[in-house]
């Protein structure tokens, strides 16, 4: 069984989406944003649910989709914990697994790229990230680099694994596609033969250019690409502010005290989810679709105003997203717009972090309220 592999000309980055046959269950690693339609039509085409969208490192060159993917499928995102990218839902460590269906991924802690960098392990099967390369390895020289540890990651760690294991690199700007640990092992140019003094030396020497990206793309990716202006801590549920009335709005309200409201004819149910996510995940009855397509950047959009003061007619409006986080943002902007808005607390599906740790209900499909898959 072999792993999807994805390309992004723009940054040569590769994509791997990974799945169990049986369940479906799919696991996708170093998702790039403006690949989001790409993925999105490679699932569905493979008819695959989405459990995982994992980093190998936090990039330097392109931004994470798994902030945007998380939100659209249902998915939870997982990275290095020595990566600092605060939004992820499970911070791994050395020897952790993840599980899609029966299939499990193993974490390596292959530090050197970045200290955190990690590679991972699937069946025979290993996706290395920038720390190793077909015929080379990532660069050294900047986020926390250091060529002695990569060194060690190369030749104590991934050289460990059985020679006829696949490698599928982070990137090729060559249009390989895949190599082996042996053919690695044996030809790689920056490491084969050297000594850990002598590839130290050569990496110190490569004096390569800045990425061009890095001032934009490095922040973006500690927070899963979800805000692009955002720093390494940000919060796991980012609440974007607007201008001077952040953080106004009607009020929050319960799914179920939300329902009432729409059967009592009191208020509009307003969907702000998109057309992709009532797809995949399920369709409440009564909700008038206007999707915040403006997350995460806060960018006005005229036709989200239109509608909402439409659906509205008058009335107030409660809203509805995934998680709750996204009709936060809706909610302010329909107050804005002069309207009596509501943020439904938890959303559709609520956060399974905070079912998991805080013992929440979890969002409206939990709760026995209405609702269809298609
Ligand atoms: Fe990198």
């Amino acid at each position: 069984m072999q792993p999807l592999q994805l390309f992004d000309p723009a940054s040569s980055t590769y994509t791997y989406l990974l799945f169990d046959t049986e369940s479906r269950e799919a696991l996708i690693i170093d998702p790039v944003d403006e690949q989001l339609q790409r993925d999105l039509d490679a699932l569905q085409a493979h008819g695959l649910k989405l459990v995982w969208a994992i980093e190998t490192h936090a990039h330097a060159d392109h931004i994470t989709s798994a902030g945007r993917l998380v939100e659209l499928t249902g998915a939870r995102t997982a990275a290095p914990a020595g990566c600092g990218i605060g939004t992820a839902a499970v911070q791994l460590e050395q020897g952790d697994e993840l599980r899609f269906g029966a299939e499990t991924l193993r974490a390596l802690h292959t530090p050197g790229h970045t200290a955190g960098s990690m590679s991972y392990v699937w069946r025979g099967h290993v996706f290395t990230g920038d720390t190793l390369l077909i015929g080379g390895c990532g660069r050294t020289d900047f986020q926390s680099g250091s060529a002695s540890d990569l060194y060690r990651s190369l030749t104590r760690v991934l050289f460990e694994l059985p020679d006829d294991t696949t490698v599928w690199p982070g990137h090729d700007y060559h249009g390989r596609t895949q190599s082996t640990i042996g053919h690695e092992k044996r030809h790689n140019a920056r490491v084969a033969g050297r000594s850990e003094a002598e590839f130290v030396a050569l990496m110190d020497g490569l004096n390569l250019p800045r990425p061009r990206r890095i001032d934009e793309a490095v922040p973006a990716n500690l927070s899963s690409g979800l805000r692009h202006d955002a720093g390494g801590d940000a919060p796991a549920a980012p609440r974007p502010a607007q201008g001077k009335d952040a953080g106004s709005y009607a009020g929050d309200v319960s799914p179920e005290l939300a329902w009432r409201w729409v059967q009592e004819g009191r208020a509009v149910l307003v969907d702000v989810r998109t057309d992709a996510e009532r797809e995949w995940v399920g369709f409440v009855p009564e909700a008038v679709p206007v999707a915040w397509k403006q997350w995460p950047a806060m960018v006005p959009n005229p036709d989200f105003d239109a509608q909402v003061r439409a659906a509205s007619g008058g009335k107030p409006v409660v809203m509805l997203c995934r998680s709750g986080v996204r009709s936060i943002a809706a909610a302010q902007r329909a107050t804005a717009l002069g309207l009596e808005a509501y943020n439904i607390l938890e959303g559709f599906e609520g956060d399974p972090d905070d079912q998991a740790h805080r013992g929440t209900r979890g969002g409206w499909r939990r709760r026995g309220l209405p609702w269809r898959q298609k």
